[in-house]
């Protein structure tokens, strides 16, 4: 326990000291690894609706940094992502539709992590894991946008 990244074993600590939080696409499943060149062992992957930086993002970034050695956070968007201009309306009205309440929270589009642009939301990622009190300043936060069609990566920030 004397340097950063030995309180877990080595088998899963992440080779290339990178964590990755991306979205939960199914488009990007055995898709994006291997367009990031990533084996398995390579690195820790976040995902979520959006890639959006919830509590629960931080809480695993907090984990990979911590305990498994994670050096380097890469924040990766995708075109076409299915949360950017999401009718939160119309999801609240689907919810009510089959008994559910979508009004178990006050600000439900905060909730659902409605954004407007796929860009936009990487680069807003990028920023909150830079200045959360949670994330040590030593820590390389990247934040990149993947082409759902060919696979290009463009790093934004
Ligand atoms: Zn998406």
């Amino acid at each position: 326990m004397s340097s950063k990244g030995e309180i877990i074993g080595a088998e899963a600590r992440p080779k290339k000291k990178l964590a990755v939080v991306t979205c939960m696409d199914t488009r990007l499943v055995n898709f994006l690894n291997e367009k990031m060149g990533l084996e398995r062992g390579d690195a820790k992957v976040i995902k979520n609706a959006g890639n959006i930086i919830t509590e629960d993002a931080l809480r695993s970034l907090v984990v990979a940094i911590y305990c498994l050695g994670a050096e380097k956070i890469a924040i990766v968007g995708h075109t076409d992502c299915g949360m950017a201009g999401a009718d939160t309306a119309e999801i609240k009205k689907e919810m009510i539709r089959r008994g559910a309440n979508p009004y178990f929270t006050t600000d439900f589009d905060a909730w659902i992590g409605k954004m407007d642009d796929e860009e936009e939301n990487v680069k807003r990622g990028v920023e909150l894991v830079k200045n959360h009190p949670a994330i040590p300043k030593d820590v390389e936060v990247e934040g990149l946008i993947i082409d759902i069609v060919t696979g290009e990566i463009t790093k934004l920030v």
